[in-house]
């Protein structure tokens, strides 16, 4: 889905709930509906939600998770890492995609449980630590969640034999991360996978500063512009994201019966993701930029 439309649905989504007094507000439903877990490639499975994303690694020394998801996600990340037959209290290290309450608010219950270590990209530690309090853009909060060590772009989290690579890839927040590494395939080739952090400019971002009212945060236009750069100079055979969204994550499991294990192999929807989201981030920031002229006329 265009990085547009999955914006503005996410818009709807907001007021929709919010009419509900039986959703929490701000979350759609598709992030809480439970997903089996599967193997995606070699040590790599998926444990989280329909949307919300949330990975596995699992190495001789220990596992680690990537992304803690809602607050209320912990148990059904849990139990979707135990139907795979793995243990919830073998996760060593905790990693996120973005401080943002729907990838990281269920961080500080999941260190409780397992006593991993938390890692966080140095831009996004504040926000972690506040429990999302400090957002720029005043999403929801989240408990708060100690961080054990700060990374820093290029930065790589190694465990039994796996290592993770941390680039920093900002804009969506301070410290948004995409994470790589390699697994082999089953006919034993290297395959390199790219788990994106998030790359959206929401609906109320300021990308550009205007008399009296600052951009989000100082910055914010050139970082996503970096990120850009960042995520196209990154070899990808397997596409990955924090939302199911961002890869198509539904339309592939409906093509896995049939196609197997390469469906996740999608070099060419990686471009496109890439490519659609700059798009999306170069018409709001010359629709911005536009305005700041008017303004200032
Ligand atoms: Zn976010
Ligand atoms: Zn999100």
């Amino acid at each position: 889905m265009p990085l547009r439309r999955l914006v503005s649905l996410f818009a709807v989504v907001c007021f929709l709930t919010s009419l509900s007094a039986f959703a929490a507000p701000g979350v759609d439903p598709e992030w809480t509906t439970p997903q089996k877990p599967f193997r995606i490639a070699g040590n790599l499975y998926y444990v989280g939600s329909r949307d919300l994303a949330s990975y596995l690694i699992t190495t001789p020394d220990g596992d680690i998770l990537i992304n803690a998801n809602l607050p209320s996600s912990p148990p059904q990340i849990r139990a979707s890492v135990e139907a795979l037959g793995f243990r919830w209290k073998n996760i060593k290290i905790l990693l996120n995609s973005h401080a943002h309450f729907d990838h990281t608010g269920g961080s500080a219950q999941i260190l409780r449980e397992t006593g991993a270590k938390f890692m966080v990209m140095d831009s996004d530690v504040k926000l972690v630590e506040s429990g999302g309090a400090i957002d720029f853009d005043h999403l929801h909060t989240y408990p708060p969640a100690h961080v054990d060590r700060i990374l820093h772009d290029g930065d790589t989290v190694r465990l039994g034999g796996t290592v993770l690579t941390a680039h920093k890839t900002p804009g969506h927040t301070r410290g948004c991360t995409t994470w790589t590494m390699q697994v082999k395939s089953r006919s034993g080739r290297t395959l390199n996978v790219v788990i994106v952090g998030g790359v959206a400019a929401l609906s109320d971002y300021r990308l550009v500063a205007t008399p009296g009212h600052p951009a989000s945060y100082p910055g914010i236009a050139q970082d996503f512009k970096h990120t850009f750069a960042t995520l196209r100079a990154l070899p990808c055979d397997i596409f990955l994201g924090a939302h199911g969204s961002y890869f198509n994550l539904q339309e592939k499991l409906a093509k896995l019966p049939i196609e197997g294990p390469s469906v996740w192999i999608d070099p060419a929807g990686y471009r496109r993701f890439i490519n659609e989201s700059q798009q999306d981030f170069e018409q709001d920031l010359k629709a911005q930029e536009q305005k700041a002229k008017i303004k200032s006329m």
